[in-house]
């Protein structure tokens, strides 16, 4: 059988590896070299330089594109190195519609370093992903969206996204770190381009930071792939090891995570210390009919507004977890809590991050995999401080 026609739990083990040809080893080893000696000039095995080309980072990019049901794949040294690929695609004038709650490096590198380049993006609510449409125009190129947001949750329908974008001519990139390729397949619902910071649920253990992208067309996946190999934002071989070593339990985590982030979301959603709750699962979620549509579970990310806190409390309570860290990040197998007003999202300007419902008194849990019992009685702790 065809190893791309295996079922998702079984590619997550075996997609892009074989046995090592020359010794047998199962694992795919870490080929850990810049170079490779060639016979006569450009006579080799397909490997030249590192850069451009590793055996451990090419088993990692043929697995996620496996995953994502893609034909290509390419990996990066950070998520933010396989955005900065994606828009190295436009030229100055050209512009892209995103949206309004965006992850913080996302949004800082699209108004801080591509703006001066002449590239004009356009935040906009996607609730309704029809909203797109009065953006357009003749230089528009890109459409970039998150789904599930970060941090409020917010559902973006990808298929009516992909459907605008062959319309007019457009690439439609979807940013799909927060639910994994174990809850949603983007390229199947029409998108160009899947984008993970395989940092968080992919590597899935906080030990390594790379980025990827998939892609099924193979001129999109040329253009990409000169520039992965040009601007260098390469990761190295024990990082990819790394990650194909995560990935082999991806589906037993993700499912975890989203066992437990249903307990938990049921247990904050009533909670007298909390205001408000944000998490795709609930019936009343705005766009819960588009998730389950399009995802095949909601995840281990809530996020929780405080009642009655000041940014005093708020940091009291967010200081006072036991099982649960305090740190930026999402997606391993430990709980983490994160303020996302003065760490994720610090560099989005306090106007722009309370408009998307980004407020002071706002936490944003990563559910990990521990027991449930465990997290619901460190966050019963942590809310009555
Ligand atoms: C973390 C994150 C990124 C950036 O990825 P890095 O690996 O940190 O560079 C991009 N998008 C989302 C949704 C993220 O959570």
């Amino acid at each position: 059988m065809k190893k791309q026609n295996l079922k998702f739990n079984t590619k997550v083990i075996h997609a892009g590896q074989v046995p090592d040809p020359s010794t047998g080893a199962i694992m795919t080893p870490i080929f850990q070299t810049s170079t490779y000696v060639q016979e006569s000039p450009g006579k080799h095995k397909g490997f030249a330089y590192a850069r451009g080309k590793n055996p451990t980072r090419q088993a990692l990019e043929q697995c996620i594109a496996a995953l994502e049901n893609a034909r290509y794949g390419l990996c990066f040294s950070s998520g933010m190195g396989a955005i900065d690929a994606v828009v190295k695609l436009l030229r100055p004038g050209d512009e892209v519609i995103t949206g309004n709650d965006l992850y913080g490096g996302t949004y800082r590198m699209f108004t801080k370093v591509f703006a001066n380049y002449g590239i004009k993006f356009h935040f906009i609510d996607l609730n309704n992903a029809s909203n797109i449409l009065p953006h357009i125009n003749a230089n528009t190129k890109l459409i970039w969206i998150e789904t599930p947001t970060n941090p409020t949750m917010q559902i973006v329908d990808i298929a009516t996204c992909a459907q605008i974008a062959h319309e007019h001519n457009l690439i439609l990139a979807v940013d799909n770190t927060f639910a994994s390729p174990y809850l949603q397949n983007p390229i199947d619902l029409g998108a160009h381009i899947v984008m993970h910071s395989v940092t968080k649920y992919l590597g899935g253990h906080s030990d390594v930071v790379m980025g990827a992208l998939c892609m099924n067309d193979e001129k999109l996946y040329e253009q990409l792939a000169f520039i992965h190999n040009s601007c260098g934002a390469t990761p190295g071989p024990m990082d990819s090891f790394l990650v194909l070593r995560g990935i082999k339990t991806l589906h037993l985590r993700m499912q975890r995570h989203c066992e437990n982030g249903e307990k938990i979301a049921n247990y904050l959603r009533n909670h007298p210390a909390i205001e408000k709750i944000y998490w795709p699962g609930f019936n009343d979620h705005p766009n819960h009919a588009i998730a389950q549509k399009q995802m095949r579970g909601f995840g281990g990310m809530i996020s929780i507004v405080l009642k009655n806190a000041d940014l005093e409390k708020t940091f009291r309570i967010a200081s006072s977890f036991e099982v649960f860290s305090l740190a930026e990040s999402l997606g391993g197998v430990e709980s983490l809590v994160n303020h996302p007003a003065t760490m994720t999202h610090a560099s989005i300007p306090k106007e722009e991050r309370e408009k998307a419902g980004v407020v002071d008194n706002m936490l944003r849990l990563s559910i990990g995999v521990e027991d449930a019992d465990d997290l619901i009685y460190d966050l019963e702790q942590a809310l009555n401080q």
